[in-house]
């Protein structure tokens, strides 16, 4: 099995690391993965995980396709409910960005399509693209949308885009640094980079240490705070405009938390955990389980 390995902090360059916390694959392999730090700006990623070419097994789980297909369950039927509701919330965040009511918009790592399709649904034109076969066929028999493979991303047009959006993305591809530079290019200039990542410095994190489920090694390669995030987006020549809180994540975390750490009452725990995380980010967005960064080009 291939290792991916690190040389230099995509965000600051330095190559010197150290050991952060040991995590494990509570979702498919069991597996003990390795968190590190950067010595230079605090960054965190997983040291050993897989290369792309061998990754692909860490994501083969009933659960994990059933976080997207199925309402099998309390935590999904609740993530299925509020899914719906963020969907609108994304939409309405891209348009109140943008200052557009309709305009063209690529998502990436699109996944089977919802995103998408609410977009097409009130009047933009919209393009994307997906990892999974299985996704994107999803995709083009629920909604029609033709979703393309992620190389695609290198051939669009320059300044093709008013917006785009990696909602839970970024922190799962390889190649930070090439598909970085692409998301710039194929943006036009004053168009908007919306990325949502999950938030280590958050309050559920902090609580949930090794257990945090949004650590989810190794299929997060990345580990982002919003100290990183805004010199990371200004490297590519991007400005950091707005953070927003996702506030149900703290939620979902929490109680996928409390079922990591085979909690009794592991709903209640969760709901009492997210809620206070919940809390904390209602006085600093910063402070979510997962924050969302729009940066203008
Ligand atoms: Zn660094």
């Amino acid at each position: 099995m291939a290792l991916f390995t690190v040389e230099k902090c995509p965000v600051c360059g330095n190559g010197h690391f150290k050991p952060f916390m040991s995590c494990t694959d509570y979702f498919v392999s069991h597996e003990v993965f390795e968190i590190q730090e950067c010595r230079g700006c605090g960054f965190k990623f997983t040291a050993n995980a897989k290369d792309e070419q061998h990754i692909g097994k860490y994501y083969q789980s009933e659960e994990y396709i059933s976080h997207s297909n199925t309402s099998k369950g309390l935590v999904n039927f609740v993530y299925h409910r509020v899914r719906n509701y963020m969907l609108g919330q994304k939409r309405r965040l891209v348009e109140s960005s943008t200052g557009l009511k309709s305009g063209i918009l690529l998502d990436v790592g699109a996944g089977t399509g919802f995103f998408l399709d609410e977009m097409k649904r009130h009047g933009w034109q919209v393009s994307g693209t997906e990892k999974s076969v299985d996704a994107r066929i999803f995709a083009r028999q629920e909604f029609g949308i033709e979703v393309a493979e992620p190389g695609q991303l290198f051939r669009f047009e320059k300044d093709s885009f008013d917006a785009v959006t990696l909602w839970h993305v970024l922190e799962h591809i390889h190649q930070l640094n090439e598909n970085m530079k692409a998301l710039s290019r194929v943006l036009k200039p004053g168009g908007m980079l919306i990325i949502a990542v999950p938030n280590y410095t958050s309050y559920d994190a902090l609580h949930y240490k090794e257990f945090w489920a949004a650590w989810d090694v190794p299929r997060h390669l990345w580990h982002f705070g919003p100290e990183q995030i805004k010199p990371f987006g200004e490297k590519y020549g991007f400005r950091l405009n707005s953070i927003h809180a996702m506030p149900f994540d703290s939620f979902y975390v929490s109680m996928l938390s409390e079922k990591y750490k085979k909690s009794k009452l592991a709903f209640l725990k969760g709901v009492v955990h997210g809620k206070i995380s919940w809390l904390n980010s209602l006085m600093n967005k910063g402070k979510c389980s997962s924050v969302i960064y729009v940066f203008e080009k």
